[in-house]
């Protein structure tokens, strides 16, 4: 009996071991992705994280399209094959591309073509490409272009698991939901590892696991898209995700006028109506579709379309410096006092 309390008291086997966190960082997909994890057993924590990056990575490597012809990359890139394919032949992909594609062709057609994953040709337009300059376009160019944008032209084929673009020329971006995707994959990897407490950020892009401790949630505050360095509100989040698109993310100086990387598929240019928007859900992936598709479509038509989804929430800060907040929010979320946003 006394040797086995004192065996207890040496290994701590007896009672639960104090909480450990376990982080680490990477960059991928041009992102520094933050993984941290809680739990007694640190030999866990540190497989399941490095199982998490290496999702991270395969899903960063299906959907690159900028690796070079000729190149392993490129063969192991869906979104690659599929752009060199088309208006040849369709191209049979991994499930994760075509899930991907799935959504953001639901979401096509929900946003009213807000979001709209054939906008790559547009963005090589204006220098969104890998190593080339920005530039802003002219009229024509943007028109002409254009005739390429759209997502109706996505032929998808469930049983053969295949995808097609019907013009030549057409070619597929999946930047506003492959980040979003690959760190739902990745949260679901640590889950299946035993990981019940984690913390992922992805630039942006956050997923919650479990809550902060027994009496709190995790508090993860919403940049001002004019100044980084503050927050214009906390989310109290537990098992949810929270992803932001914002102007303020990526962007260049033309003749002194700044133009981001978020495009409108209706008049080619930077959408104007937000400075940033956060959507807190479930699924990181379609919050991720859905950050990209609000931010194009504005406050007010964004805020019609979220109220109509279940399950999912929206803070934005509009051009007209006012935050607008969808009403299963409102609870989740304490706006920064004395901002110098208004709001109702
Ligand atoms: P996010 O930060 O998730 O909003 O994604 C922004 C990225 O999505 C951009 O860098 C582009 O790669 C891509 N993108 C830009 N405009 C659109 C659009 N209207 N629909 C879908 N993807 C877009
Ligand atoms: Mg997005």
């Amino acid at each position: 009996m006394c040797f086995m309390i004192i065996g207890c008291l040496v290994s701590g086997g007896c009672f639960p071991s104090a909480e450990r966190e376990y982080h680490d960082q990477q960059i991928v997909m041009d992102t520094l992705i933050n993984i941290k994890v809680y739990g007694p057993d640190e030999a866990l924590l540190k497989k399941a994280v490095a199982e998490a990056f290496g999702e991270i990575e395969r899903i960063a490597e299906l959907s690159d399209r900028f690796a070079q012809p000729g190149t392993p990359a490129f063969t192991a890139s869906d979104v690659c094959r599929i752009n060199q394919a088309a208006g040849k032949q369709p191209v049979k992909v991994s499930d994760d591309v075509f899930k991907m594609i799935e959504l953001s062709v639901e979401y096509n057609r929900l946003s009213g073509g807000a979001f709209d994953i054939t906008v790559a040709p547009l963005l090589d337009l204006w220098g969104w490409g890998k190593d080339v300059p920005h530039r802003v376009p002219g009229d024509a160019e943007i028109t002409q272009t254009l005739a390429l944008v759209d997502s109706r032209k996505i032929l998808l084929d469930k049983t053969a698991q295949t995808v097609y673009l019907a013009e030549p020329r057409m070619s597929l971006d999946l930047g506003a939901v492959a980040k979003g995707y690959a760190t739902q994959k990745a949260a679901e990897i640590l889950k299946k590892s035993g990981v019940n407490k984690a913390l992922i950020n992805a630039g942006g892009n956050i997923v919650t696991i479990g809550r902060k401790d027994d009496k709190n949630n995790w508090q993860i505050g919403i940049e001002d898209p004019r100044d980084t360095q503050n927050i214009v509100g906390v989310l109290s989040l537990a098992d949810e995700v929270a992803v932001t698109s914002g102007d303020y993310q990526r962007g260049f100086v033309a003749d002194g006028v700044y133009y981001h990387h978020i495009l409108s598929p209706q008049t080619g240019r930077p959408a104007g109506e937000t400075w940033s928007v956060t959507v807190v859900g479930k699924d990181s992936a379609l919050a991720d579709v859905l950050s990209t598709a609000l931010f194009v479509l504005g406050p007010q038509r964004g805020l019609a379309l979220v109220e109509n989804l279940a399950g999912v929430d929206a803070f934005f800060v509009g051009a007209d410096q006012k935050i607008y907040v969808s009403s299963g929010l409102k609870d989740k979320v304490q706006i920064t006092p004395g901002g110098k946003y208004t709001h109702d």
